[in-house]
C-alpha cells in the first residue's frame, strides 16, 4: 500500500535518510533524490543523509558530498527514512539512528524485505527504489538534480532498462525525468559503463579465472583478499563483474564472490530467470530479488561453492 509523504513528514522537524551497506546506484540515487527534494521543499527542517562511502562514479550527483559517514554522539531524529534496504541490520553504521528515531519509514523493492519499520512502503514489482521515490513526490516540484539522482537509481537496477523488472511505468518515469532536462547519456556513461583501469583489470581476471559447473548451467568466479590487495581494489570496484558472468551463453546462474575478510565471502548471485536466487540468498541469511541477490558466508571459496551448488541442485539446476 502506498503512503502520503506529506503525512509522514508532518510535525517531524528532524529527518534522517539512510540505505544499505556498500551502497549501489539505486541506494545512492534514491537517497540523494529524496534528500535533494526534501532539502528544497522543507528548508525549515533538519535533514541529513547517512550512507557508507559513496563510490567515486556516483559523486557526480548533486549533494553527494553532503552524505554523512558516521553518526554524531547522542543524535536522535524525529523520523528515519530507510531506502532500498530489506532489513535493519543492512543499514550498517546507521542502524542505531534508525532504532533511536521517533518514527521510521521504509521504502523498498526487495522481495526479501521484512517490513521492519513503523510504516512500510514495499513494492517488489518496482524496478528500483528510485522509481518508488518518484511515485511519492509532487511531480511539478521535482527539480533537475532530483531527476538526475532518480534516473541514476533506475538505470542501475534495470541494467539500463534491460532487466525484466523494467516495466512500462519505469519507461514513463524515465521519460518524465528526461523532460526535467537531465543528460541521461552522461549519467549512463559516467555512472554505469565507465570503468577505471583497475576495475577493468580485475574484471578481466575474474572472467579469465571463471569456471563452469553444474553441467555448465552455472558459472563461478572468486577474488581473494590477496588479489584485492594486489589490485588495490575496493569492493565497489567489483560491481558489474557478476552481471558480465551472467551473460555467458548457456548459463542459468552466475556466482561471484570476493573475500571480505579472511575466509569470509560476500557472494553475489544472478539468474536468467529459471531459478529464484533470492530464495537461495535468504537460505544463507541474505536477500535480494528473484534475479539478483546476495549474502555473506564464512569458509573457503570451495565451501561457498559447495553450499550454493547444493541449494541450486535442489532447484533443478
Ligand atoms: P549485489 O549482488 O549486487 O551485492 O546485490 C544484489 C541484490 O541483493 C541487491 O538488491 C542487494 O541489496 C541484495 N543483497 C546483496 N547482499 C545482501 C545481503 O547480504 N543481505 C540482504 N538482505 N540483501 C543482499
Ligand atoms: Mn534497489
Amino acid at each position: 500500500m502506498s503512503i502520503q509523504l506529506s503525512d509522514v513528514l508532518q510535525e517531524r522537524k528532524t529527518i534522517a535518510l539512510g540505505g544499505h551497506v556498500h551502497p549501489d546506484g539505486d541506494c545512492v540515487g534514491s537517497n540523494l533524490g529524496l534528500y535533494i527534494y526534501l532539502k528544497e521543499q522543507y528548508p525549515d527542517r533538519e535533514i541529513d543523509v547517512y550512507l557508507e562511502e559513496v563510490p567515486e562514479a556516483y559523486m557526480m550527483i548533486h549533494r553527494a558530498d553532503e552524505v554523512k559517514h558516521c553518526i554524531p554522539a547522542d543524535k536522535q531524529y524525529d523520523l528515519f527514512i530507510c531506502l532500498d534496504c530489506g532489513d535493519a541490520a543492512r543499514l550498517g553504521f546507521s542502524e542505531p539512528l534508525f532504532r533511536a528515531a521517533g518514527h521510521t519509514l521504509c521504502i523498498d523493492h526487495h522481495v526479501s524485505n521484512q517490513a521492519f519499520a513503523d510504516e512500510n512502503y514495499i513494492d517488489s514489482e518496482a524496478s528500483s527504489t528510485a522509481e518508488m521515490v518518484y511515485r511519492l513526490l509532487d511531480k511539478e516540484k521535482i527539480n533537475l538534480h532530483t531527476a538526475e539522482a532518480l534516473y541514476m537509481g533506475i538505470i542501475h537496477d534495470t541494467g539500463v532498462f534491460q532487466y525484466s523488472c523494467t516495466s512500462p511505468e519505469t519507461m514513463e518515469i524515465a521519460a518524465e525525468l528526461m523532460r526535467k532536462g537531465i543528460d541521461g547519456n552522461e549519467i549512463i556513461d559516467k555512472t554505469y559503463y565507465e570503468k577505471t583501469y583497475i576495475q577493468n583489470q580485475i574484471l578481466g581476471r575474474a572472467l579469465l579465472e571463471s569456471i563452469l559447473i553444474l553441467d555448465k548451467q552455472c558459472i563461478v568466479s572468486s577474488v581473494s583478499k590477496g588479489e584485492m590487495e594486489f589490485y588495490r581494489a575496493k569492493p565497489s570496484d567489483l560491481e558489474g563483474i557478476v552481471s558480465q558472468l551472467r551473460l555467458t551463453q548457456g548459463v542459468e546462474v552466475a556466482i561471484f564472490m570476493y573475500e571480505l575478510d579472511t575466509q569470509q565471502f560476500k557472494v553475489s548471485l544472478r539468474s536468467k530467470g529459471k531459478v529464484d536466487v533470492s530464495t537461495v540468498a535468504q537460505y544463507f541469511g541474505g536477500g535480494g530479488h528473484k534475479r539478483a541477490a546476495g549474502f555473506t558466508m564464512k569458509g573457503t571459496s570451495h565451501d561457498v561453492i559447495n553450499n550454493v551448488c547444493a541449494q541450486l541442485s535442489l532447484k533443478g539446476i
